[in-house]
């Protein structure tokens, strides 16, 4: 008999429905709200990605088959030995935006209700930690207030730091589609390079790299100039008004100084902030351009403060929107996957830790916050933490300075790997090495970036000796002597769980509610429907716009306006082209899991170095030539080659390409490990690089 499972996606946070149909065909649903059908290469290829290379089949100690109950047994007995030596802070967690949220859900409950601090983050540091705390600034919680729909709805649409049409691409489809019905709708790129999605917008604002706020700002003040600032609005729903007006009065918000200072011409600009000024239906999408900086939070802010200024917040096509990068990176937000939450939605405040410590049943629980991930490779690598436990990510190349975190790897007293390969760059640093099950092969939920709750659902087993996540982590919190709180016999346990805590003396305090959603039979959480947070017990609402009435989650219900003061990007060293870091069309992560199928690697396959025609001219190299990159930090090897869709002077390499794929080197070899003070997000985007001949 044919079988059908419905799930979704493992990539990107457009998070697209999926059906499956006998394991073997795939295909769009056309019933998931988010890709209707719709799906781009790398979903359409997640079969074929399936059989994966040096799959992990048993654990492995130190390269010697263990069975799970040894390999249980041995982190449980280090973790206490440790935690009696050491304490509980000397344990870490670094997990991933990969993780389902019942996986996500028992890591974070481990570490910060069981063994009792907060060292537990996730790789979401490196691609939205920076939103995350615009959103909490402003809206007093980290809720993302539109939904798609508001992308096809708006009059103006602004991407800014967003290729969406290569790192999102169904919901470019769904741009593209909603622009020819509705040839009025204008679309804004605010990108230093002319990116794919930049060559079809009406206005491609290629601003300097780092001047953000200082656009933004303008437009505020502009605005202001104008008489475009809903007055009464900000009068009922806002407060910080003085602070930024006070900003705004400097001359270097004038128009002609903005576009001196943004490398803009004044006619463009003038052109972008009519515009908005003109079109009440305005939606603002950000991604990595805007948070993977040295000041991501306050670029984040100065978005949401034009939007405050003007009402358009969780209105029909009018609202700012964070693009999560990773599947799942929502949901990691939800339970509490940042060192820098407690869990859903909670904080390190008296008042939340006994909240959470009391429905926990927990004897001790975390009471600030951990080491955000760069932190924690340098207290990896000082010894302070002693063992470290890495789900389902690859720090060795995706985190900046990548040479120092593998001298932390290669330090590391106690490192576990859960991985479903045993090839990747982190793995072969691994004492102990798990092996994980993966898409396809496991059971539980994502968050999209639009909020949207869907099913991963498993239609295949595991091979081998391959487990879930949550299942390994739970019997660890067992073995180390918490044998009722982590007795859960599926995900389904899980998630009632998770739910409940959401609504846990949550009159409204709030958004993330999913008390509706905490009782469901066995039976409704294998068939649950896609559908967006909150979901109140006993009542059916519209969730899909949150805060559109004006009254936001900070204590007087106010959003805050926030002075965002400009600066510079922090270099190393003042020579050299400014080097920008991204994805491809068709790559994820590290490869680990599309580098291996040739249809995905047709279009790049090998790194490559891009700068304009002008610069190359200038640096005197030729194109096609293996060039030497150097910063401060480190040095890789790359084909340089032309592209003009880049600015003089700047440089283009992509963020996917590691060790085990090239001897050449991932590109965060060179990156300096500059994070925002607010965000702990790394400055990935900006890195001055010299080029040398091979
Ligand atoms: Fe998967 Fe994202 Fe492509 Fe959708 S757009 S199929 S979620 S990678």
């Amino acid at each position: 008999m044919s079988q059908t499972t419905q799930t979704t996606c493992a990539y990107c946070g457009v998070g697209c429905g999926i059906t499956i149909q006998d394991g073997a065909i795939l295909a769009g649903n056309p019933e998931h709200p988010a890709n209707k059908g719709a799906l781009c290469i790398k979903g359409s290829s997640l079969l074929e990605t399936m059989d994966y290379p040096r799959r992990l089949l048993y654990p492995r100690l130190e390269g010697r088959h263990l069975g799970w109950d040894g390999a249980l047994d041995e982190i449980a007995a280090r973790f206490n030995q440790i935690i009696a030596e050491s304490g509980p802070e000397a344990i870490g967690f670094y997990v991933s935006g990969q993780l389902l949220t019942e996986d996500y859900y028992v890591a974070n409950k481990l570490m910060k209700g069981f063994i009792g601090a907060a060292n537990i983050d996730t790789n979401s540091r490196l691609c939205m930690s920076s939103a995350v705390m615009a959103h909490t600034r402003a809206f007093g919680e980290d809720v993302v207030p539109g939904c798609y729909e508001d992308l096809e709805q708006c009059d103006l649409l602004i991407l800014v730091g967003a290729n969406t049409a290569w790192t999102h691409p169904v919901i470019f489809r769904r741009i593209q589609q909603a622009r020819a019905k509705r040839p009025q709708m204008k679309l804004v790129v605010v990108d230093p390079r002319k990116t794919m999605s930049a060559e079809q917008a009406d206005l491609h604002l290629g601003l300097l790299p780092g001047t953000d706020v200082w656009l933004f700002n303008g437009l505020c003040r502009y605005l202001f100039e104008v008489g475009k600032v809903d007055e009464a609005y900000v009068r009922a729903h806002t407060q910080g008004l003085a602070e930024l007006t006070t900003l705004l009065d400097d001359p270097a918000y004038e128009l002609a100084a903005i576009a001196q200072t943004c490398g803009l011409n004044q006619t463009d600009l003038l052109a972008f902030y009519r515009w908005f000024a003109e079109r009440p239906r305005t939606v603002t999408l950000f991604c990595q351009g805007v948070n993977q900086s040295n000041q991501g939070t306050d670029k984040g802010n100065s978005i949401i403060n034009a939007h405050l200024l003007t009402g358009r917040v969780g209105k029909p096509g009018a609202s700012p929107f964070s693009m999560t990068g990773q599947p799942n990176a929502m949901g990691g937000r939800e339970v509490g996957g940042l060192a820098t939450q407690l869990a859903a939605h909670m904080g390190f405040n008296e008042t939340d830790c006994e909240r959470v410590q009391r429905f926990w049943g927990s004897p001790r629980i975390a009471t600030r916050s951990g080491h955000k991930a760069v932190q924690l490779f340098d207290a990896v690598r000082k010894g302070e933490v002693r063992a470290l436990w890495v789900i389902a990510t690859n720090p060795a190349i995706s985190l900046p300075d990548s040479a120092r975190v593998r001298e932390a790897l290669a330090n590391c007293e106690f490192l576990i790997v859960s991985e479903m390969t045993d090839n990747t760059d982190t793995a072969k640093f691994a004492h102990l090495l798990l092996p994980a099950a993966g898409w396809g092969e496991r059971e539980g939920t994502v968050t999209n970036s639009e909020r949207c709750i869907s099913r991963q659902r498993a239609f295949t087993a595991p091979p081998g000796e391959a487990r879930p996540d949550w299942w390994a982590l739970a019997e660890v919190g067992k073995r180390m002597g918490f044998a009722e709180a982590f007795d859960y016999p599926n995900t389904h346990a899980i998630w009632s769980e998770f739910a409940a805590l959401t609504a846990f003396e949550n009159d409204g305090v709030r958004q993330l509610n999913l008390g509706g959603l905490a009782a469901l039979s066995a039976e409704e959480y294998d068939g649950l429907a896609p559908q967006q947070w909150p979901v109140l017990a006993g009542r059916s609402a519209d969730a899909r716009r949150l805060f559109g009435d004006g009254r936001f989650s900070t204590p007087d219900g106010k959003a805050r306006l926030i002075a965002t003061v400009p600066q510079a990007p922090v270099l190393e060293q003042e020579e050299g082209w400014l080097l920008n870091t991204g994805r491809l069309r068709d790559q994820w992560h590290t490869m680990t899991r599309t580098g291996h199928l040739p249809r995905l690697m047709e279009a790049e396959p090998y790194p490559r170095v891009t700068v304009n025609h002008h610069t190359l001219l200038q640096s005197g190299l030729e194109p096609g030539q293996l060039v030497h990159l150097s910063s401060p930090r480190g040095e890789v090897l790359a084909r340089l080659e032309r592209d003009d869709a880049l600015a003089d002077n700047e440089a283009f390499m992509p963020m996917h390409w590691s060790d085990s794929f090239t001897a050449a080197g991932g590109v965060n070899r060179l990156v300096a490990p500059v994070t925002d003070p607010v965000s702990g997000q790394p400055q990935f985007k900006q890195t001055r690089v010299l080029a040398t001949p091979f």
